[in-house]
């Protein structure tokens, strides 16, 4: 009986920490703030402090890494030819 309560307790407990802790965003949001990263990056800011979940997704999936990274060229193109 005491066992069943801890369960639903624990229960409670994830649900409030995993709702409480959205440290992880998907690739459409992350692509939603992909252009602020880039222009903070080449503005010299620290674009990893401003946007840790950005920062944090592009460590993870290759594919917004790509995206990142060719943003970042073609904008520094567009900076250096300017
Ligand atoms: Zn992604």
């Amino acid at each position: 009986m005491t066992a069943e309560l801890d369960l639903n307790s624990l229960k409670k407990l994830v649900r409030e920490i995993l709702a409480t802790t959205p440290d992880e965003i998907g690739c459409d949001e992350c692509f939603d703030q992909l252009d602020r990263f880039v222009e903070l990056e080449l503005a010299g800011r620290s674009a990893a402090e401003a946007l840790p979940l950005v920062q944090k997704h592009l460590e993870r999936c290759a594919n917004c890494r790509e995206e990142f990274e060719a943003l970042l060229a073609a904008l520094r193109g567009i900076a250096s030819s300017a």
